[in-house]
């Protein structure tokens, strides 16, 4: 095996360049995996304009991947070479307060695979062996890269606790299409689903919802979430946008006792206002969610693999590592587009048809 290895590297705020760098050397307790795809993810966006991990420049970002193991480490066990594989990119200290109570998500030394640490887009990538997950046979890499958004999903839906014949409304069509699948087999309904793209919003039909508003013909969602659901609010809303004016609205149609996931990012500084009033004599719940972690990882897979989420369907295109940059700019300005995924191994574009 060679000795370096192509890679995308955010070297400063707005500055990625394609490169020869060092494969990464592996330790007794990691596995070398050769990257087949890598989704773009907004993390990313957010990391080439140094909004997110600016102090961890230079970095090779990408972290919804899958590929294949191509060196084990002298202690890995349950891998081998070969595998085809995906990896949980969420790492912690293993020993303080929050690991001892299993919420690694909390721990002072949470890192995250190509937001931390160098990631995938890259020809290699190294990750601890724990955290490796063999592909079952009927997931392709393309599936495979897109456990990652699929377990964050799932977590977000677990700590909603989403319950049989409950309403459920959403805010926002990029992953809120996998959260109204999510809704959708739990057993809720109806799954509203609100947005601004009608292609986005036929998706979200498809993957399970049952009403969408198209907020180009109706103005005011807060007031129709409660028109279909008797006045009172949604039982569950999930915020899958990330703006402050979304949560606000999201807050507003939650029914009284009712539960609010908070599951898009904001910037840091945000902040909403909120009354007081209505969480305590509403007796209304908020609960967040950071990322897909243990378990959410083997749901995501059991859930593709069995074909409860078919996310084919949200597959665009794959452009090869040289165009990262301009991929991550189109995404920006082509509403259409959905999952769009990066290769090291292909010279041209390929569409996949969404
Ligand atoms: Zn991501
Ligand atoms: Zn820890």
């Amino acid at each position: 095996m060679a000795d370096t290895m192509k890679a995308a590297v955010v070297e400063k705020p707005g500055k990625l360049v394609v490169k020869q760098v060092p494969v990464p050397a592996i330790d007794d307790n990691e596995v070398l995996i050769k990257v087949k795809y890598t989704g773009i993810c907004g993390t990313d966006w957010s990391i080439f304009t140094g909004k997110y991990s600016a102090d961890k420049l230079p970095l090779i970002p990408g972290h919804e991947f899958s590929g294949t193991i191509a060196k084990v480490g002298g202690r890995a066990r349950g891998v081998k070479v070969g595998d085809r594989v995906t990896a949980d990119i969420n790492m912690a200290c293993g020993v303080c307060f929050y690991c001892r109570q299993g919420q690694k998500l909390m721990c002072p030394e949470f890192h995250q695979l190509g937001i931390h640490v160098n990631g995938t887009y890259a020809e290699y990538v190294k990750a601890p062996f724990d955290q490796v997950h063999v592909l079952p046979d009927g997931v392709s890499f393309l599936a495979g890269a897109y456990i990652e958004p699929v377990s964050c999903v799932i977590h977000s839906s677990k700590a909603a606790r989403v319950t049989t014949g409950s309403s459920v409304a959403i805010l926002g069509t990029g992953l809120g299409v996998l959260h109204a699948r999510l809704a959708h087999l739990r057993g809720a309904a109806p799954v509203i689903v609100i947005g601004h793209n009608p292609r986005k919003l036929a998706l979200a039909k498809e993957f399970g919802a049952d009403i969408t508003i198209n907020l180009n013909e109706i103005k005011d969602p807060v007031a129709e979430v409660k028109r279909l659901t008797e006045g009172r609010g949604a039982d569950f809303v999930i915020e899958a946008v990330g703006t402050p004016a979304t949560y606000e609205q999201a807050l507003a149609m939650t029914r009284p006792g009712g539960t609010l996931a908070a599951f898009g990012i904001t910037a840091g500084d945000d902040t909403i206002t909120v009354k007081p009033f209505d969480l305590v004599l509403g007796e209304r719940t908020i609960v967040g969610s950071c990322a897909g972690v243990g378990t959410d990882w083997t749901d995501a897979l059991a859930l593709i693999a069995h074909g409860h989420v078919k996310p084919e369907r949200l597959f665009s295109m794959i452009v090869p590592l040289e165009e990262l940059e301009a991929a991550l700019n189109e995404l920006r300005t082509n509403p259409a587009l959905m999952k769009v995924f990066v290769s090291s191994e292909i010279s041209k574009r390929e569409m996949l048809g969404t």
